[in-house]
């Protein structure tokens, strides 16, 4: 679409921190992060909202919660079983949709929002 922020991003006329960029999908750091990590999974295709996808981008929104966890590893917030039996790390991914989900890009994409604490920044 030619009036979308996250298709303008994807097809490089407007600048991003890009993370991550194959034929399906771009990963960039949040313009305005909540949390010391904040990035943005988005579909290279336009879909305005997760109510917009179906079964034939079931693939697609995989892809993208296990992109999550990678980039999340590579971004330092992973979580982690420790050798002494304890937790630490983790992150927040969500997805905005409509007006009452918070949603202002209707472009969907994926948050993932780690660091300390990160529940205390995000929405
Ligand atoms: P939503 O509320 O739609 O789930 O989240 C949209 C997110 O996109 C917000 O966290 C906002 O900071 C981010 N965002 C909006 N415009 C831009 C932009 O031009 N570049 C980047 N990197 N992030 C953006
Ligand atoms: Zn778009």
């Amino acid at each position: 679409m030619s009036d979308c922020i996250f298709c303008k991003i994807a097809a490089k006329q407007i600048p991003s921190k890009m993370l991550y960029e194959d034929d399906d999908v771009i990963a960039f750091h949040d313009i305005n992060p909540h949390a010391p990590v904040h990035f943005l999974i988005v579909p290279k295709q336009h879909i305005a909202t997760l109510s917009d996808a179906d079964d034939t981008h079931a693939g697609l929104l995989g892809k993208m919660m296990v992109l999550a966890s990678r980039l999340a590893k590579e971004q330092g917030c992973a979580y982690e079983r420790n050798a002494d039996g304890g937790i630490s790390g983790g992150y927040k991914s969500l997805i905005n949709t409509g007006p009452d989900g918070g949603q202002e890009v209707y472009h969907l994409h994926l948050h993932v929002i780690g660091g300390a604490h990160p529940w205390r920044g995000a929405r």
